[in-house]
């Protein structure tokens, strides 16, 4: 393995797709490019940047690669429709808290259009795609010591985040991507639903993805950075295995195991799996927030800090194709049933009325639907959880993020 210190993203001006590096640790000690963005008002993004293709659909807003003009740099430009208040509000909220995460294992906001109508958000461009879907690729190196590499960084970008009182809140694999194809290098992507934490504010969000959601989350009971620590579990076990430790038949059944906090490492999955990976998992895994490892306490446990094997034995990537597949069809059967759901809307809903439920924030989520539209005062159940829709309220003991994911 080469060196662990001294990040950095290879620039490569005009070349969108940087070469895969022939070592795949290659490439981190460039300079590491941060910003303090303001929101720039007075100039359209078209005036400084030119849209090239679509990368990507997030929750928030589509995501474009984009030219700088001035300088041919190659950048990721997320477009936030931003008509009403509350839109405006949640897209600047964003850049905002960017602008409090400048660190090479996170992705970085470099610049900020608002437009009538629209936010953009420019983003130094992350070339490599997502990491899980670059390890099944046949020629990527897929070992434990090389996994305990990604958790590694994964965890110095989470110190970091908790280190200014941000919690994610979304961490799970698509937002884990690599720098470029060949590189081993990992950043984390997508603030769209983290949050700054205050000392006695309780915060309690409705959002997440099942399988990747952490007890609290499910039940309904203020966050910490804890909660995040939970989701760092759960991808290190399905990295060492391709299995999803909580994942059920149905959503339901997953909430209902995360809740049950039952899960376990299956004789045949786990068996070239080291006893320190599996200690590691289990410290993260606890139902209890307070008895998972910090960050900081977990990247000096002994499973991240052993000397790399010569030759580390290659882990099979078989589950792990599985449960791409699994998590690609998930989304693919979900965005359907919401466009479904659209089409039927506006054929039954004309004019004011149609525009007064798009305001409310009626765009399709691509993935899991979860939250009531209706907030439950206590703790939901897991099919209210599943409800439709979005919502967003404040309420007496802290702030109540409510959001379609
Ligand atoms: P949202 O917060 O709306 O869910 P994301 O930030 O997850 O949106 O972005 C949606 C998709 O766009 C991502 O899954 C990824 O494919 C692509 N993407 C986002 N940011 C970048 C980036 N900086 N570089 C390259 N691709 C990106």
């Amino acid at each position: 393995m080469g060196s662990t210190s001294g990040f950095g993203l290879r620039e490569s001006p005009g070349n969108p797709i940087p070469a895969v590096p022939e070592d795949p640790w290659a490439g981190a000690e460039e300079a590491f490019e941060h910003r303090d963005v303001v929101i720039n008002s007075q100039d359209k993004v078209s005036d400084v940047y030119t849209q090239l293709e679509k990368l990507g659909e997030g929750k928030f807003g589509t995501v474009y690669r984009l030219q700088e003009k001035a300088t041919g740099k190659i950048r990721a430009g997320k477009y936030f429709r931003t008509r009403t208040a509350k839109e405006k509000e949640a897209a600047r909220a964003e850049v905002e808290l960017m602008n409090l995460l400048h660190h090479p294992r996170l992705v970085q906001c470099l610049d900020a259009f608002q437009g009538p109508s629209q936010l953009v958000m420019v983003m130094e461009y992350v070339a490599g795609g997502e990491l899980f879907e670059r390890i099944v690729d046949d020629d990527f190196e897929h070992t434990e010591p090389s996994s305990a590499q990604y958790v590694r960084q994964i965890l110095e970008g989470l110190q970091f985040m908790h280190g200014q009182a941000i919690v994610h809140l979304d961490l799970k694999p698509e937002n884990i991507v690599c720098v470029s194809p060949g590189s081993h290098w990992i950043k984390i992507i997508d603030f769209g639903l983290a949050r700054k934490l205050a000392p006695d504010t309780p915060v309690k969000v409705l959002h997440g993805t099942p399988e990747f959601m952490a007890p609290e989350v499910v039940a309904f009971e203020p966050v910490s950075f804890s909660t995040d620590m939970w989701s760092v579990g759960v991808i290190c076990y399905i990295l060492l295995s391709g299995e999803s430790p909580f994942q059920g038949d149905t959503d339901m059944e997953t909430l209902s195991n995360v809740t049950a906090a039952q899960w376990g490492f299956e004789e045949e999955t786990f068996s070239e799996i080291s006893q320190q990976a599996k200690d590691f998992i289990g410290q993260l895994l606890q139902k209890e927030p307070r008895r998972r490892l910090p960050s900081a306490a977990a990247l000096l446990h002994p499973w991240l800090r052993q000397p790399q094997p010569s030759s580390p034995k290659a882990l099979p990537k078989e589950r792990m194709r599985q449960f791409l597949a699994r998590r690609k069809w998930q989304k693919t059967g979900k965005a359907l049933l919401a466009l479904q759901r659209l089409t039927l809307l506006s054929q039954s809903l004309e004019g004011k009325a149609a525009e007064a439920q798009d305001e409310e924030g009626l765009d399709c989520s691509l993935e899991e639907e979860q939250p009531s539209r209706a907030l439950p005062q206590r703790g939901p159940n897991p099919s209210e959880l599943l409800a439709d829709r979005e919502e967003e309220e404040e309420d007496d003991g802290g702030s109540i993020a409510a959001s379609g994911q």
